[in-house]
């Protein structure tokens, strides 16, 4: 048996994210042993009872004494607390990491909390993750074949990163590293604007619909570009408080071209539709 890659694990948020990133290394035998915290009591007995962790501990303090990695899985706007907590703690040589969906405010807090951003943190984002949410959503395999993007900064530690990257590829995910603000940027872009139009496109046509009786006619095409609206709504009220400047400059960009689109169909501008339609199909071929 190779020796494990961990000795204690220790995985703060045992929900979706965190739940996954402790039973999937669990039962590949990467830890000696993880050890699991949440608020929630029935989330830590849960956590046990399906085998996600060894064992779970009320305090943060009890739980990380002799952690060598600590995952960070809470809500995001939960996690500047925490960093404050975990800045009052001994920490010994742990490495520090957080699954956050976006980078800069877990980044700045840390900044703030420790008077400079730790050597020993990796910030980290996986883009895997579904409308559930809760340890009971708990899979080892979520991330598997799923992009992982770590936010390293110049001060990063090279072995720290070099650990936590080789967690993630344990668990099949394909990891990449890239600037905090571009991830912001292109998180942005690519996750949080679809979100948002999408709640807000389906909340419009809802409180406008008594018995919501329109949706009995919507067709595949709706289900598919609303699915998303079945997210979390705080965790994702969370994301766009945390990312607000990125968003705001990815929606300002949009609503402009939305506008476009608008007068184009007021002027009955079939050719500008045609291009937009035709353009966006090819570039959607790119990666369907
Ligand atoms: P979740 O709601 O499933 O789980 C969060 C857990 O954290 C809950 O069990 C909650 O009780 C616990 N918690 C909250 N505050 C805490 C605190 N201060 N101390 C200890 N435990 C606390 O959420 P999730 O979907 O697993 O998301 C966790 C993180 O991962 C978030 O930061 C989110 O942005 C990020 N993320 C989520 C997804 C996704 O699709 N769900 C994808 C990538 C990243």
């Amino acid at each position: 048996i190779n020796k494990p890659l961990v000795q204690r694990l220790v995985v703060v948020g045992l929900g979706l994210i965190g739940g996954s990133f402790a039973k999937g290394l669990r039962a590949r035998g990467v830890c000696r042993e993880v050890v699991g915290v949440d608020l929630d009591p029935q989330a830590r007995r849960m956590a046990v009872e399906l085998g996600v962790v060894d064992r779970c501990e009320e305090q943060l303090a009890a739980a990380c004494q002799g952690a060598d990695v600590i995952m960070l899985a809470v809500p995001i706007l939960a996690m500047e607390c925490l960093l404050g907590e975990l800045a009052r703690l001994d920490l010994g040589d742990a490495v520090l990491t957080d699954a956050g969906s976006a980078k800069g405010n877990v980044v700045r807090a840390a900044d703030a909390v420790f008077g400079g951003v730790p050597a020993r943190f990796v910030p980290g984002h996986p883009i895997a993750g579904s409308e559930q949410s809760g340890v009971e959503a708990a899979n080892g395999e979520l991330f598997k074949r799923h992009k992982v993007i770590l936010t390293p900064l110049p001060q990063t530690d090279a072995i720290a990163l070099q650990r936590v990257d080789q967690l993630w590829r344990e668990l099949g995910a394909d990891v990449e590293h890239m600037q905090v603000e571009h991830h912001d940027q292109v998180l942005a872009a690519t996750s949080h604007l679809p979100h948002l139009l999408a709640f807000g496109l389906v909340d419009s046509l809802a409180k406008r619909n008594e018995n919501l009786e329109i949706f009995r006619y919507a067709a595949g095409g709706f289900r598919d570009f609303t699915r998303i609206a079945g997210s979390d709504p705080v965790m994702w009220h969370d994301i766009f408080l945390a990312n607000r400047e990125a968003v705001l400059r990815t929606l300002d960009v949009f609503r402009d071209d939305l506008d476009a689109l608008r007068d184009a169909v007021d002027a009955g501008d079939g050719h500008h539709l045609l291009g937009v339609f035709t353009r966006a199909r090819v570039a959607r071929e790119h990666f369907s």
